[in-house]
């Protein structure tokens, strides 16, 4: 059973062929393997790990006159009549018949020699869409896949189901299952197994040859349901090795961080804590002094920290990122605070200042809209070591910020953030052998499972407390027929005192269109009840503008604040107690969770509406469904995680370094405690094993994370 006759190049034994290129593979010479590398395909072993997305039923045959349109169906047919049609597109079609009906075949596309093959008599099995044709009688298929096969009656070609692999222009199917059956047959020797077989046993699942032919080729017997699922034991398999692979290369990435760099040892002198905490109007919740308590061992560390701080939104992180700014400034060392907007990086700016300077600590501003005099005096008072504290935008990791002596580095990621950006903020401050401490806060949870998979080259912390004498937010939806109400609902409110914010969503990026949406909404606001004091606030204002605005709806002069989604993070204004979210069906989970979160912040009971335009879908419905039911924003990841999966969730993680091929962490969610354990035997037993699984799965990726 080699195979290996036919092929140009005998696969040598050991495994050894898979980093062959493509080419040594029977037909593949220049132009194919010009089309392959746009499928990343390069080598043998890419053509083996490049696996069907999903699959085709074409066990059966299905007689002609029986077609239902748009039904994916196996045919044969013998041909009757093929001829090219002119027309207002030039086609070639093609009568075909089984005693049951006939079914015409359309090309739009087609080799000369194409109308040779259907010579009349012959008989064609065909796979593709029933559609009608020109009469409703008359089914077509439109570039169906053929063959041309000797008589009508014989058992079908195709006694398994049948793969269908991402493909790309030029590479069809069948081109793409001839390459995969090749290789194969280079891997059937030696492919070595980097799993341990025990391991393997006990769960039910086949060992790595096995599962990537059963994969490529289904066993007749096997579940078309199960395999579109992706949860066939052969799936179930290639997906913990590549949750193993990734995982491993993320901690390949902090090994190295770690290993090559170090950081300042940061212990502080506990003069400014204790002065800030005394200020402070309220005590640490025990999840807010356990957390600060991780951080400040971390930093004490010269292996640089990279820690994650989870929080939900109210938990209360800026306390715990400004005790580890002090940490710094006590060590002597300068801390970089950034946000990844402009409000957000406003309000920790305003918080820091308020917190720090009467403490005797400089915090500069840094943010991409500073007047130049502005920006050259504080980009002066960091270089020299004036400020202690910087606070900013992405602004504060441009080429012309330099710091005297960086320290740590605080990124309030919210979901916003990905790995890329961290990547160049590290280097700010990063000298041959040194580094600063990282620390990550963000508002989006993830369940631990997740958090530890996807973040596997961070520490993650979690407050999992709110601190005391929160009330509950009641969540309504209201469909946009009843608007009236809600804006009544308003007036009413704000007549007792209370303050709202009237939040308008829009699909588009585009900060104007949001702005005009946003004015509109002010104008009918206004116009409708006019006793309530309405202000406006959106993202094209000008700082100044938008903090005079915040200001005035802080100190209570305005009533109602109608804004986009910039306020989203960043305001606190505690009497607020009222949100009305229009078009919640356009956003997301975690930012639904993160705007609400802006109300609830005071000791009056608070409620939030959302006003959906109905129709909604089901999973639409669902959703809202989840935020009315609970305000627990973990139960709302777990919720989202499920609802949409984990690119949601993980944002900007999820692309790039996060491409899988099989694995789902959502669906694979239940593989993860496996991937721990495997992971920690073969990082203690063997290291080469990993280097093997990191090569085969993330490769590139993994090259990427080097930079
Ligand atoms: P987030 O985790 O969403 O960033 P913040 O740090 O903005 O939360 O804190 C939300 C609010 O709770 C702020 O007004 C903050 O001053 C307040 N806060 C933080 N910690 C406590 C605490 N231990 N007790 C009472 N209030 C707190
Ligand atoms: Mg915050």
């Amino acid at each position: 059973m080699s195979g290996s006759s036919a092929s140009s190049t005998p696969p040598p034994a050991g495994g050894q062929g898979l980093s062959q290129p493509v080419t040594v593979l029977r037909g593949v010479a220049g132009r194919l393997a010009g089309k392959l590398e746009k499928l990343g395909l390069r080598t043998v072993g890419d053509v083996l790990f490049h696996l069907p997305h999903r699959y085709e039923d074409r066990t059966h045959r299905v007689p002609i006159g029986s077609l239902q349109s748009g039904q994916h169906a196996l045919v044969r047919g013998r041909v009757e009549l093929a001829e090219v049609a002119q027309g207002r597109r030039k086609r070639l079609m093609c009568r075909v018949s089984d005693g049951t009906g006939s079914l015409t075949l359309v090309f739009f596309h087609y080799f000369p020699n194409q109308l040779q093959q259907f010579r009349q008599g012959r008989v064609l099995e065909c796979y593709g869409e029933a559609r009608p044709g020109v009469s409703a009688l008359q089914m077509q298929m439109v570039h169906p896949e053929y063959s041309i096969v000797s008589d009508l009656d014989a058992p079908p070609e195709q006694p398994g189901l049948t793969p269908v692999y991402p493909a790309t222009e030029g590479v069809n199917q069948t081109t793409l299952r001839r390459l995969a059956d090749q290789a194969l047959n280079w891997a059937r020797e030696g492919l070595g197994d980097l799993l341990p077989a025990e391991l393997l046993e006990g769960r039910g699942l086949p060992d790595l040859f096995t599962a990537l032919q059963q994969v490529h080729h289904p066993a007749p017997d096997s579940s078309l349901a199960q395999l579109d699922a992706g949860v066939h034991p052969a799936q179930r398999r290639l997906a913990l090795e590549e949750l193993l692979a990734h995982h491993l290369s993320l901690r390949q990435v902090r090994h190295r961080l770690r290993a090559d760099r170090r950081a300042p040892v940061l212990r502080g002198t506990g003069r400014l804590v204790g002065r800030f905490l005394e200020q402070l109007p309220f005590s640490l919740t025990n999840a807010q002094q356990r957390v600060e308590g991780e951080v400040a061992r971390d930093m004490a560390s010269a292996e640089p920290m990279l820690r994650l701080v989870q929080g939900d939104v109210g938990s209360g992180k800026t306390v715990v990122a400004a005790l580890a700014a002090l940490r710094a400034v006590e060590s002597g060392q300068q801390a970089a605070v950034m946000a990844p907007t402009e409000l957000l990086a406003e309000q920790h700016y305003r918080n820091f200042r308020d917190w720090l300077q009467p403490l005797g600590v400089d915090v500069a501003w840094m943010s991409g809209k500073l007047p130049a005099a502005r920006r050259r005096e504080m980009l002066q008072a960091i270089a020299e070591g004036r400020a202690l504290v910087a606070v900013g935008t992405h602004a504060l990791f441009q080429e012309q910020v330099t710091f005297h002596r960086l320290g740590l580095v605080i990124v309030d990621e919210q979901h916003r953030f990905g790995v890329h950006q961290r990547m160049a903020l590290k280097e700010k401050g990063q000298t041959a052998d040194a580094q600063p401490h990282q620390l990550i806060m963000t508002a989006t949870p993830i369940p631990r499972t997740l958090a530890m998979t996807a973040y596997a080259d961070l520490d993650v912390s979690i407050i999992d407390e709110l601190p005391p004498g929160r009330t509950p937010i009641r969540t309504v939806a209201v469909p946009d027929s009843r608007r009236e109400e809600v804006v009544a609902g308003i007036a009413a409110a704000c007549s007792e005192g209370r303050q709202a914010y009237w939040v308008c969503t829009l699909i588009e990026e585009s900060d104007q269109l949001q702005a005009e949406a946003a004015e509109a909404t002010e104008a009918m606001l206004k116009e409708a009840i006019p006793e309530v004091s309405v202000a406006l606030v959106h993202g094209r204002m000008k700082p100044a503008d938008k903090e005079a605005v915040m200001a005035r709806f802080a100190g209570g002069e305005v009533q109602l604040l109608v804004a986009t989604t910039v306020i989203e993070v960043g305001v606190d204004v505690p009497n607020a107690s009222l949100m009305v979210i229009e078009n919640p069906e356009r956003l997301g989970l975690a930012q639904l969770h993160q705007l609400r979160g802006r109300v609830g912040r005071g000791t009056a009971a608070s409620s939030c509406v959302l006003l959906y335009r109905a129709p909604l879908t089901d999973m639409a419905r669902r959703r809202l469904g989840v935020l009315r039911e609970t305000t627990d924003g973990f139960e709302i990841a777990r919720q989202d995680l499920e609802l949409r999966g984990p690119g949601e969730l993980l944002g900007t993680r999820q692309t790039g370094a996060w491409q899988f091929r099989v694995a789902d962490l959502t669906r694979d969610g239940s593989l993860l405690p496996d991937v721990q354990v495997l992971a920690e035997r073969l990082l203690q037993e063997d290291m080469p094993r990993v280097d093997a699984l990191i090569e085969r799965w993330v490769g590139e990726a993994q090259r990427y994370g080097r930079v």
